[in-house]
């Protein structure tokens, strides 16, 4: 079935809205669940659905599996955010309660795996929110539509066709807005459907103070993590100008040395794109005694596959993610290794 049809100011879902919303009426407790080192987007639609279904004095919980970093800690109703890594025990009693299960801004259960048996044997209704491609998640009602900029707005759409969008108020218009500005690159990126300015408008219209959201999100950054983004950049930037490639790799000493804290090199893989001519962009972090990878490109270079295929990851074409249990130094020979394979693709 096509789920979904775009003219070009308008997404029209097709899904069974009675029964999502005599279930959500029904139900007691509803459990929100998003990805494994949330993003805005992850954080914006999680919290926006939260509050919309708190209009109808339901009890609702978000889980993730581990904290937020600090720049979307002043987002609305963050501070209920329950977090996985903190109290596993309470998580499982969320997710056994619900009624309702949501799952927001994630394609497959390695995001959410250390709640994965219990969301598999729960009885609830299960409504995966995504826009992720291929996913691999079991539920009972699956939006998930790739061309749409961000889950934060697929949830604006399909909180419209519930038409629930009468509850909307300023702390929801805000936190929707901050999972599109976010996951578009603040409109740069996945962000040319006039559709998702039909959403902007609205939001808008709702007294968001856009200005003041820019700032605590891209303008509130430590002053350690301005020097660590210094050190990288001069230090630890690598150019592969043949392949068209370019990376940045930071051990865990690094980390320490500038008080790493979550989310201080959030956006550091986008610095290398910005070279002429790179195409492919990446960056390697040791922590937690694994690598962490993340990986962008521009144009049709595909680092989902790329990342699925060498590194256990996965995402969008232009924006994945992935992991190494191999040593730094040896991820990095691997990647340079498998690099070569990509020559076709990636030189001119
Ligand atoms: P980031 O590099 O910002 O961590 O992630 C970029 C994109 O890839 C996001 O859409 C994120 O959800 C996805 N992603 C990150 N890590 C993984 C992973 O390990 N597996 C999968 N399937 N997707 C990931
Ligand atoms: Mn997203």
């Amino acid at each position: 079935m096509n789920i979904h049809f775009m003219n070009n100011n308008q997404l029209t879902l097709h899904f069974d809205k009675a029964m999502v919303r005599e279930r959500i009426k029904n139900a007691r407790s509803i459990c929100i669940l998003s990805h494994r080192n949330p993003d805005g987007d992850a954080i914006g639609s999680a919290l926006a659905l939260y509050h919309l279904l708190k209009k109808w004095n339901k009890k609702v919980n978000v889980v993730l599996p581990n904290f937020y970093p600090d720049f979307l800690g002043w987002i609305p109703g963050a501070n209920h955010i329950h977090i996985i890594e903190k109290d596993k025990k309470r998580a499982d009693e969320f997710i056994n309660e619900a009624d309702v299960l949501f799952f927001l801004d994630f394609n497959t259960e390695s995001r959410i795996s250390e709640v994965i048996d219990t969301v598999n044997k729960s009885k609830a209704l299960k409504i995966h929110i995504d826009h992720h491609p291929h996913p691999d998640i079991k539920s009972d009602v699956m939006i998930n539509i790739t061309a749409v900029s961000s889950t934060a707005e697929l949830l604006y759409w399909t909180c419209l066709e519930l038409d629930w969008l009468k509850e909307m108020d300023t702390i929801i218009a805000t936190c929707f807005y901050v999972g599109i500005m976010t996951d578009t690159g603040c409109f740069s990126h996945n962000a040319s459907a006039r559709s998702t300015f039909v959403v902007i408008s609205e939001l808008l219209a709702n007294n968001i103070d856009n200005e003041d959201i820019y700032y605590k999100i891209y303008n509130n950054y430590s002053f350690n993590r301005m020097k660590l983004l210094g050190y990288c950049l001069n230090e630890k930037l690598e150019h592969i100008p043949e392949l068209n490639t370019a990376f940045i790799s930071i051990n865990a000493e690094e980390l320490e040395r500038f008080n790493y804290q979550v989310g201080d090199t959030e956006g550091f893989v986008n610095y290398p794109l910005s070279i002429q001519g790179v195409r492919f962009s990446v960056l390697f972090t040791e922590k937690d005694n694994l690598v962490k990878i993340s990986l962008r490109s521009k144009g049709d270079f595909a680092v989902n596959k790329f990342s699925a295929t060498h590194f256990n990851g996965g995402g969008h074409m232009n924006a994945a993610g992935g992991s190494s249990k191999l040593s730094l130094s040896d991820t990095l020979v691997q990647f340079r290794e498998v690099l070569k394979e990509y020559a076709h693709e990636l030189s001119d």
